[in-house]
């Protein structure tokens, strides 16, 4: 794989719709080289991509149009560390339960599309994160999809004080059905870099 730099990772956030510029304001906070993918040859410089929130029948439409589809999708299943915050935890699910919607069926799980509700019902709550569920994290929840189901190999990493289940980890691929981008707390994003990206954040 051609990279940029050899010394450092280079993040690459899908920038066709949606909030990827505040993903891009969180990374360059923490001092992570990143670029905006929309085109083929961004794909071959990163060694982690971040699907953002949006629309994501929106997001699916432009990545048919730009043929980066197809070309995603290989990359993630040969092993491109991915996070996907809503809408990209959506494009990531093999399945969406309430409506006919093509997606990148990355990881084996259910979900379902706004599932608590519209705009109005947009909430923010902590999240209990980690494998003890001691660490909590401001969840902001907008028309965010709902995880109704996941299957074993899959690891819960984070959920509400209700045991819902609103963040996930397979191998390395990522999902939060809420927006760490969104708030002032970088954590998440330094998790996906040293844990799911896998390289020390020290060093960079
Ligand atoms: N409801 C949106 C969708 O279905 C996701 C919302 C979000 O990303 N904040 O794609």
């Amino acid at each position: 794989m051609k990279k940029l730099s050899t010394n450092k990772i280079i993040i690459g956030i899908l920038s066709l719709q949606g909030d990827f510029k505040e993903h891009s304001i969180a990374l360059e906070k923490l001092n992570i080289q990143h670029i905006n993918v929309r085109k083929k040859n961004d794909l071959d410089q990163i060694d982690g991509l971040i699907i953002p929130g949006g629309e994501s029948t929106t997001i699916i439409k432009l990545l048919k149009r730009t043929k980066l589809f197809d070309l995603v999708q290989k990359k993630i299943f040969n092993g491109l560390p991915t996070w996907g915050t809503c809408a990209g935890a959506i494009l990531l699910a093999k399945k969406v339960t309430n409506m006919d919607q093509q997606t990148l069926k990355i990881l084996d799980i259910e979900i379902e599309r706004n599932g608590y509700g519209r705009q109005a019902n947009s909430f923010t709550e902590e999240v209990h994160i980690g494998t003890n569920k001691k660490t909590t994290f401001p969840g902001i929840f907008i028309r965010a999809p709902k995880i109704k189901k996941i299957t074993k190999n899959i690891s819960c990493v984070g959920m509400l004080s209700n045991k819902e289940i609103v963040a996930i980890e397979y191998k390395n691929i990522f999902a939060t059905t809420f927006h760490p981008e969104l708030t002032d707390d970088l954590s998440m994003h330094e998790y996906f870099i040293k844990k799911i990206v896998n390289k020390d954040l020290g060093s960079l």
